[in-house]
């Protein structure tokens, strides 16, 4: 049976999380699960109310989402309580600021500088879910291999050291020299000198130290801003270095504020910083 067409608003479903799909009898119901981390314990609910109103299939979204298609609309709020009484929320969609997404970080990666989950669960609690002149998304990746793609989002954090070395403790192995794969060290008078134009802040060459003679001299986060796929793909400008959380929660607040003064409808965050002015964003956004 075909949802009475007249009566329904679509755009006000699929802001909250419910899509129609091409069929327009069915719809999806997109989960909200912030750095794509769900309890092992909640996958059989996900799995019952797929069987129970839609076909039997759960997605996976790019953004680390679930969908469950397959639901008629007379069904979608008797799935959406079931969900809800597992601790299972709708995620955001349209234009609003959507579920962030995050790479697993600290302690699971070994490779991660920072608790990437708990920052991007931080930025959701605050702003997710927040109306917006159009799309917005975040991401949080624990080191600069970026995973979770932070040049592709509105606004991406990706966690850096920048590494100093202790002369006194260095033996002069090497070691770190060889392991750069930026080519930013190389040995002089025995000792390796760091090249600050090449460094990218990875910090392997602290992981890989036999005797700890790198040490952090910052670290934090590198913000990215504007970045987004799609029709009509942009990468993110980097706007600051070495944030802490804080900090990068008041540079989202400021950039929202910029976006919701200065953006158009429809407008993703990148075009109407092209627009209006990278000076005048760092200007608003980095006070
Ligand atoms: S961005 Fe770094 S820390 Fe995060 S998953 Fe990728 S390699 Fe690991
Ligand atoms: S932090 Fe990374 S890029 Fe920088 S010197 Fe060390 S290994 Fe090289
Ligand atoms: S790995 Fe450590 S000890 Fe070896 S050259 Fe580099 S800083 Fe010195």
């Amino acid at each position: 049976m075909t949802a009475p067409t007249t009566s329904i608003d679509y755009a006000a479903l699929k802001s909250g999380g419910i899509i129609m799909q091409k069929d327009e009898d069915f719809y999806a119901l997109r989960l909200r699960l912030p750095g794509g981390c769900i309890l092992a314990d909640l996958l059989p609910k996900i799995a019952q109310v797929a069987k129970r109103y839609g076909r039997g299939e759960i997605r996976l979204t790019v953004r680390q989402g679930i969908e469950i298609p397959w639901i008629k609309f007379k069904e979608i709020e008797a799935a959406r309580k079931e969900l809800a009484g597992a601790g299972l929320a709708l995620g955001p969609c349209g234009q609003r600021f959507r579920t962030v997404t995050a790479c697993p970080g600290l302690p699971v990666c070994r490779r991660a500088l920072a608790d990437s989950q708990s920052f991007a669960l931080q930025i959701d609690r605050k702003f997710g879910g927040l109306q917006l002149p159009h799309k917005f998304k975040a991401t949080v990746s624990a080191c600069p291999n970026a995973c979770s793609r932070p040049l592709e989002n509105e606004i991406g954090f990706c966690a850096a050291v920048q590494p100093y070395m202790e002369e006194d403790a260095c033996m002069g192995c090497g070691l770190c020299v060889d392991i750069c794969r930026e080519k930013a060290l190389f040995l002089q008078n025995g000792k390796p000198q760091l090249d600050e134009t090449r460094c990218i802040s990875c910090a392997d060459c602290m992981q890989s130290c036999p005797t700890d003679a790198w040490k952090t001299n910052r670290m934090g986060y590198a913000v990215y801003v504007g970045g987004k796929n799609g029709r009509h793909p942009m990468l993110g400008e980097k706007i600051a270095d070495f944030v802490d959380e804080e900090q990068g929660m008041r540079i989202i607040e400021r950039c929202l504020d910029f976006y919701l003064q200065y953006g158009n409808k429809r407008e993703r965050l990148g075009e109407t910083i092209r627009r209006v002015g990278m000076d005048e964003f760092k200007a608003a956004v980095l006070q």
